[in-house]
């Protein structure tokens, strides 16, 4: 579709999982707007949303009473709604958490209490000599298992909300960059290669491009997106009996990342990974204050996470720890996913989503990971500050 320039009441920037489903919750919430969706790439869900781990996160990890914890037990319950009611394939495959050795043990015991206090279904605690239940190949002193956890091609969720939105008459603009923002009349001004689309109210999601579209519509610089890139090794056809379904070691607490884990993927991919390394866009990560303080804290983490990138050798080992059999050669291609992370000026990586406001205007500036599960949830809690910034 061309860019829809002229007029619309709601505008949302953006067409990734976040920002459709933050279209959908406004066009069901109000049938007689019209509610345009703009996003720069020729295809939606090209963004994150198209590169990532797939997986439909049941909310162990999080902070019980932090918007993260509550919008992915929430959103994890909806997104199973949305596929099994327009047919997308999915499978909940289960998660295991594995402690390594005797250390890891009272972490495992705050995850577990992480997750029941966030109400995450079916936890269980199993034993060393328990988890080849679940996972033959897999060894540790203890584990979790969350069957709840699943799999999904979140690309797939956000091609099915772009077509259901476009079915109601609703636009969803591919290759609409927005370039600029502007006030005029009482209105938000979208400047694109195709005009203008002037909006009642806008909301931006916009990714890796949030923090600049968000200065750009009047928003203070704190905090900046600095890219992280993933990157994920798959296991040959003839090595995913290694993995049932997904199996995690006991993450570091203080890290937003999960640690190399074993993941297997709706298309039938078994993937490891990832690493993750600092993946400036130009100059602007590294004249940030935040980007070097950040960098004093983590650069031992920095390391390893180098050794990872450069060599299958040290990432097998890692995931060798948890599940023994596994040796370089066993991989064979893989993929990469950048990954939007706000970094505070004081060099904070923001843990927890973020939203602020500007004139006429609401911008998503941290969606981390597990934002595309949350995705159906946080739509709401969008939906209401609109409500209330923007009454219809
Ligand atoms: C490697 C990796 C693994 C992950 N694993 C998981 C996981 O297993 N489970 C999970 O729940 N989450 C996971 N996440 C996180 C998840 O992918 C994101 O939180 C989620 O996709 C964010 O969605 P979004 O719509 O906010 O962003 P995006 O998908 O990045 O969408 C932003 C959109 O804005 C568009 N845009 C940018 N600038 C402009 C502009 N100027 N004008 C118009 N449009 C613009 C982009 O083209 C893009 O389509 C992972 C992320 C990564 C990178």
């Amino acid at each position: 579709m061309e860019p829809p320039a002229g007029e619309c009441d709601l505008a949302v920037v953006g067409g990734g999982i976040l920002g459709l489903a933050v279209a959908r919750e406004l066009h069901a919430r109000r049938p007689a707007a019209r509610v345009a969706v703009l996003e720069r790439g020729a295809e939606v869900g090209t963004g994150q949303t198209g590169a990532n781990s797939g997986v439909i996160h049941a909310g162990i990890y999080y902070a019980p009473g932090s918007l993260k914890a509550r919008m992915c037990v929430a959103g994890a319950r909806a997104m199973y709604a949305y596929c099994e009611e327009h047919g997308i394939a999915h499978e909940r495959c289960g998660k295991l958490i594995v402690a390594r050795d005797e250390s890891e043990r009272g972490r495992l015991d705050e995850l577990e209490r992480r997750g029941r206090q966030n109400g995450v279904p079916g936890l269980r605690r199993l034993a060393g000599e328990e988890i080849r239940e679940i996972e033959p190949h897999a060894r540790g002193a203890a584990a979790l298992h969350s069957p709840e956890t699943g799999i999904v091609d979140f690309a797939a969720v956000a091609r099915s909300l772009a077509a259901g939105l476009e079915r109601e008459g609703m636009p969803v603009a591919r290759r609409c960059a927005i370039e600029g923002v502007d006030q005029r009349g009482g209105r938000i001004v979208l400047r694109h290669a195709g005009g203008e689309t002037i909006a009642r109210f806008a909301v931006f999601c916009a990714g890796a491009a949030s923090d600049r579209l968000a200065v750009m519509a009047g928003a203070p610089e704190d905090p900046r997106i600095v890219p992280f890139r993933g990157a994920y090794l798959y296991l040959k056809p003839a090595k995913r009996e290694l993995v049932n379904g997904m199996v995690y070691p006991v993450p570091d607490p203080s890290l937003p990342f999960l640690g190399v884990h074993l993941t297997r993927h709706i298309d039938g991919n078994v993937s490891l990974g990832p690493s993750a390394l600092l993946w400036p866009r130009g100059t602007s990560e590294l004249t940030w204050p935040g980007t070097w303080r950040m960098a004093r804290t983590w650069w031992r983490t920095g390391v390893t996470e180098i050794k990872h990138a450069a060599s299958k050798r040290s990432f097998a080992a890692a995931a060798a720890d948890y599940v023994p059999e596994i040796r370089p050669g066993d991989f064979d291609g893989g993929f990469s996913g950048v990954r939007a992370q706000a970094l505070a000026r004081d060099g904070t990586l923001v843990d927890d989503f973020v939203v602020s406001e500007t004139e006429r205007a609401l911008h998503v500036r941290n969606a981390p990971s597990p934002a595309a599960t949350s995705s159906l949830a946080l739509a709401g809690l969008i939906a209401d500050r609109v409500d209330s910034l923007a009454p219809a």
